[in-house]
């Protein structure tokens, strides 16, 4: 139990040197606890803990740990790659979303949303380097994307998200880039709400908060390396 608290206290810590070191203000920055592949009870310790913000990749194991854990003031947040018929399930469990990179994901979230609950959060996920095996929308086609995604009822478009190449060099941060086109986007009317960059893991969230990052995602740091 205080394991986890220590490992909190820590990521915490790093996010308050983090976010003074670039002149800004931790309260702006939510850590969410990235809790895929890890023990049930070490989740539920950190909702106890305190934490509110969950995210995990995988649909079924996500549907069984939401059902079972008593954590009913928990905001879940879905961060993996999303097929088609997955949608229907997350629009159902999730209230944020970070990984739509395609219209046809986001229409689908959008109609299978139950218009009594609130509007799905939504973060486009960016291949910020444009990297052959990785998710994301393209750069060239981030903003025609940004644009129709904001005209759909059921969801609301919150930001950007990205997990860059693991190698980069401080001169071309991914960050940087990220935050750029996320400020370029925001001078269309439609787009200037947008307040989320979802960016920075447990190896480089000082870099990601350097840039503007609003949420860290952070696994290991917080849970110790997964378990399977
Ligand atoms: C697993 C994962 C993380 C957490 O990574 P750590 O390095 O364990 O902090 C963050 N974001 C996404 C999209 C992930 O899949």
């Amino acid at each position: 139990m205080h394991k986890i608290q220590d490992r909190i206290t820590q990521v915490n810590i790093r996010i308050k040197n983090a976010a003074s070191n670039a002149g800004r203000n931790p309260q702006a920055i939510t850590l969410l606890a990235v809790s895929k592949r890890q023990p049930n009870a070490l989740i539920q310790a950190a909702y106890d803990a305190g934490l509110r913000d969950f995210g995990e990749n995988y649909l079924q194991e996500a549907v069984e740990k939401i059902a079972v854990l008593a954590m009913p003031e928990a905001r879940w947040h879905f961060i993996g790659p999303i097929q088609s018929n997955k949608t229907r399930a997350i629009a159902e469990h999730f209230q944020w979303v970070h990984s739509v990179d395609r219209l046809k994901i986001a229409q689908r979230l959008s109609e299978q949303r139950s218009p009594a609950l609130p509007p799905l959060q939504i973060c486009l996920q960016v291949n910020i380097d444009n990297e052959d095996t990785k998710s994301g929308v393209n750069v060239t086609e981030l903003e025609t994307l940004a644009l129709a995604v904001a005209e759909l009822p059921h969801l609301q478009l919150r930001g950007l998200m990205t997990i860059p190449a693991t190698q980069y060099t401080a001169d071309n941060s991914p960050f940087v880039r990220l935050q750029t086109l996320f400020e370029r986007l925001k001078k269309h009317p439609q787009l200037a709400n947008m307040d989320t960059l979802s960016m920075g893991m447990s190896g480089d969230m000082e870099d990601a908060i350097a840039a503007g990052s609003t949420q860290v995602r952070i696994g290991t740091a917080l849970f110790g390396e997964r378990t399977h």
